[in-house]
């Protein structure tokens, strides 16, 4: 295989990027700036070796804590629970939630063998219990996606909380059912997240 012919194939294994528009990338590569690609490919080797989970919500971070954890400035009296760090980005381009998040790292799925204990809980009942920080949390939102893991997961979370004085609530109006977070335009996301209803 040529390189041309591995980077093709390379390429069509990103998400959303098919064999053609995988072509369409190479051949703008081979007439780009050879500062620009030898950045890109700096980049790229530095992204996995340069890039851990905030030791507090489990987001992607370059250092121990990420930006929104180590900033003061947010409200720490609201965790916004997502399923996976690329949710946190969306939700912070909607620019109407203050408050600090938890990256669950995935849902629960029985078909694919993860149970809650493969997930990132653990670490949020750590947060949740007073003793923490000086900040009492006193709202949960239960961000995971409209599916059937996102709402399993949600369920499983409102259980484990029932006992507490925490206001748990869900995103509701306006997510298509069986979407994905990532796809959902910021008005439709800020509406449902305004709109969010209280489960317990
Ligand atoms: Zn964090």
């Amino acid at each position: 295989m040529t390189i041309i012919d591995q980077l093709i194939h390379g390429f069509s294994r990103l998400p959303g990027v098919g064999k053609k528009s995988a072509g369409r990338i190479v051949y703008f590569l081979l007439k780009a700036d050879t500062d620009y690609l030898n950045t890109l490919a700096d980049l790229i080797k530095r992204l996995k070796p340069s890039i851990r989970t905030c030791g507090v919500c489990g987001t992607y971070t370059e250092s121990e804590l990420c930006n929104i954890c180590s900033d003061s400035g947010r409200d720490s009296e609201h965790i916004c629970v997502v399923e996976e760090s690329k949710d946190v980005q969306t939700i912070e381009s909607t620019g109407v939630f203050n408050g600090t998040y938890h990256v669950l790292g995935g849902v629960i799925s029985p078909i694919d063998g993860v149970g809650p204990e493969d997930l990132f809980i653990r670490k949020l009942l750590a947060r949740l219990t007073p003793n923490f920080s000086e900040v009492e949390v006193k709202e949960v939102i239960i961000a995971t996606n409209p599916t059937i893991e996102g709402d399993t997961t949600a369920l499983y979370l409102v259980n484990l909380l029932k006992n507490t004085d925490i206001t748990i609530s869900r995103l509701a109006l306006g997510l298509p059912v069986g979407g994905d977070l990532e796809y959902a335009d910021k008005l439709t996301l800020s509406r449902s997240l305004n709109g969010r209803t209280k489960l317990s």
